[in-house]
């Protein structure tokens, strides 16, 4: 695993739950346009696609057959790319429609949001005791790693509890997401603090939200961590410029992680970092 250290495993989150065609023109939304652009993603280098998916009228959405439509156009194609589905496309659904489609699609990787938080001080981002609970023993049944999304540092002993229960299994990955409107703010000392609490046997990333873009991602990147770009955390190429596309972020990405003398990780090497099966 020692001559992977230079690599750096970039994430592409193309969609994400809120942004809307009046934000931007530039976001895809619907499964063909979602997987294009995951393909395009791919090629300019990004090793993961983290997909959420929208309703016909383009709102947050959980609904089985966008995901169904989006994973299978992604694997019609030559892409190896990793698919990474998340858990919490749409606030105040029952426990079994945030794992449906994970069961049935079997992604290698899915989110795993680890612990309840008020959202933009106007609703409950819920995931109960018993959702982790339910949620970490579907994953070990199918196959799926979790992505650990730490919004908040209570969020991580959530995750130390449920490895010391056997719901969740070292060696444990996890995703730092900060600048989240009730979450951690975007800061380079959140990020610091955050990385110190969890087990050194542990792979992680990070991405801020927002302006706290470029200061988390040269953070994670500094301190050995991967990374994450994408519409879902940030529309703006720079301040006031609206990414034309989520390549865009992919491309600049690799700029930097040259600069770092490391190296974007291809899929396989992804997913060796990660522990999971090489694909051929
Ligand atoms: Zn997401």
């Amino acid at each position: 695993m020692a001559i992977l250290t230079d690599k750096v495993i970039l994430t592409v989150a193309p969609t994400g739950a809120w942004p809307s065609k009046k934000d931007t023109p530039h976001i895809p939304l619907q499964p063909r346009d979602i997987a294009d652009e995951v393909y395009a993603c791919w090629n300019a280098g990004a090793s993961v696609a983290h997909i959420h998916v929208r309703d016909d009228l383009d709102k947050s959405s959980m609904d089985f057959d966008k995901f169904k439509k989006t994973v299978e156009y992604i694997r019609a194609s030559d892409c190896d790319i990793i698919i990474n589905l998340t858990t919490s496309g749409q606030l105040g659904l029952a426990d079994e429609a945030r794992m449906k489609h994970i069961i049935a699609l079997k992604p290698e990787l899915a989110s795993y949001d680890c612990g309840s938080m008020n959202w933009a001080h106007t609703t409950v981002f819920e995931n109960s005791p018993m959702f982790l609970e339910k949620l970490g023993r579907v994953m070990q049944d199918n196959g799926i790693k979790p992505e650990i999304e730490i919004f908040d540092a209570g969020m991580v002993y959530n995750a130390l509890y449920y490895l010391k229960k056997g719901i969740l299994k070292a060696p444990l990955h996890f995703q730092f997401v900060l600048g989240a409107p009730g979450g951690m703010a975007a800061t380079v000392e959140n990020l610091v603090f955050l990385k110190s609490l969890i087990p050194v046997d542990s792979t992680w990333g990070a991405l801020g939200i927002g302006s706290g873009h470029l200061p988390v991602m040269y953070t994670a990147l500094a301190m050995g961590g991967h990374v994450r770009v994408g519409m879902e955390d940030n529309i703006y190429y720079s301040k006031g410029v609206l990414a034309k596309s989520n390549v865009d972020f992919i491309e600049r990405t690799k700029r930097i992680v040259v600069d770092f003398n490391k190296h974007l990780a291809t899929p396989n090497e992804a997913r060796a970092i990660l522990g999971l099966p090489i694909k051929n």
